[in-house]
């Protein structure tokens, strides 16, 4: 199969991405499908999308199966010149090229030998990134003019998409910043740092992706949870930072966030705002029936309520609060195998404890 392309596979190859590509939102999703069709067609042994970040002088891409972003400097290494440039590159072997930089293969063991670059231009004719294509693994193991003009006709292709993909992607950032900004007024008036908002958004986006709920679900109560003690803005002083336990009484004032969070939120028509205000109307519901402010039990309790629910009860034991320490964490999971089927969904549990390693690697991540 490292034969060339025929004119019709190429079609075939072409036709079945096309649609995948203009449907997709999703920058990172985005990425991966022009990587594979770029591979595809002109069989090459690597591809990458990069983008340049104008603000950063940075080009950057995402990986395929890593969470993080790489990045480098703008104007290093071949693919920086081509974009500088604006002009496609063909190279036979890199390490004859002084633009090249080695040290990825340095730091990879991986041998760069041919290459194929082509700056990818938005609707306005402006250099938003490049299409990448390392190693050919066919005929003469070079790129020829034919891999070329295959690849351009992908690039130009997919950079409307890519342009839409990164608009949409700079719309969620700034909503999930607002978000999180939100929540953080509720947190701070209450002496809990950011952190604890961002580690609560990240449980719960793992909780519901390992549960079983789609990453759309998942991403929706990431970017939701953020916000599930607003209410707590108009919680008084007196009883936010009191240092020891509450009254009756100030017990009573304070379950009342939830209510006030669910009145500040619930008459949006935004999905993503709903999803907030259940929420923060559901997250200190019980499974058992036993919680507030209406005492629902089980599944009558939103998915995301009691995804939130566990959540943040476990980052709350884990962090000091002003009126109690840290607990260790044999203390933490006690609790939660205690109150599976009582506080929490008893599924809930299992899959938290299930993949406690990746709750724990969130924590680490997100330390005070
Ligand atoms: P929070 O501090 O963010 O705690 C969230 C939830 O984590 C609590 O909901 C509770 O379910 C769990 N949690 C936190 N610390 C402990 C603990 O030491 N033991 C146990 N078993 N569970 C714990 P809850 O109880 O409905 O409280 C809601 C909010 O009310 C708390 O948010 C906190 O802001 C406030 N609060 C609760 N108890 C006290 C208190 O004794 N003193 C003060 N100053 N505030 C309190
Ligand atoms: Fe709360």
């Amino acid at each position: 199969d490292l034969v060339a392309p025929t004119p019709e596979q190429l079609l075939h190859t072409i036709f079945g991405y096309a649609a995948r590509i203009a449907n997709e939102k999703s920058l990172h999703r985005l990425l991966t499908l022009m990587a594979d069709m770029g591979k595809d067609m002109i069989i090459a042994d690597r591809c990458t999308i990069w983008l340049f970040d104008q603000e950063k002088q940075e080009l950057w891409t995402t990986v395929a199966h890593g969470v993080r972003d790489i990045r480098m400097p703008a104007r290093s290494g071949l693919v920086g010149h081509a974009i500088q440039k604006g002009k496609p590159l063909i190279i036979d072997d890199a390490y004859d090229s002084p633009h090249f930089n080695p040290k990825v293969d340095q730091q990879t063991g991986y041998r760069t030998k041919a290459m194929l670059v082509i700056p990818i231009k938005n609707s306005e004719d402006v250099v938003i990134g490049a299409y990448q294509a390392i190693n050919k693994l066919n005929g003469k193991a070079v790129f020829t003019a034919t891999d070329l003009a295959y690849l351009t006709l992908a690039a130009s292709y997919s950079g409307k998409s890519l342009e839409a993909a990164m608009l949409h992607k700079e719309i969620e950032d700034t909503q999930r910043e607002i978000l999180f900004r939100m929540g953080e007024i509720g947190e701070s008036r209450s002496k809990e740092t950011g952190q604890h908002v961002k580690r609560v958004a990240e449980y719960s986006r793992l909780l519901a992706l390992r549960y079983g709920l789609s990453e759309q679900g998942a991403e929706l109560i990431q970017m939701a949870s953020p916000m599930h003690d607003i209410g707590k803005v108009a919680i008084p002083d007196s009883i936010l930072h009191k240092p020891s336990k509450l009254t009756a009484e100030e017990y009573d004032t304070m379950k009342s966030h939830t209510e006030i969070g669910y009145n500040l939120l619930n008459n949006s028509s935004r999905r993503l705002v709903r999803a907030a205000a259940i929420i923060a109307r559901e997250h200190h519901e019980k499974w058992d029936g036993t919680g507030y402010p209406r005492g629902l039990c089980g599944e009558d309790i939103h998915i995301y309520g009691r995804i939130t629910a566990l959540a943040d009860v476990f980052d709350a034991l884990g962090s000091d609060r002003v009126y109690k320490k840290a607990w260790p964490i044999e203390r933490i999971l006690g609790l939660f195998r205690e109150e599976s089927g009582r506080h929490f969904d008893p599924s809930l549990v299992d899959v938290f404890l299930h993949h406690l390693d990746e709750f724990l690697a969130i924590r680490d991540r997100y330390r005070e």
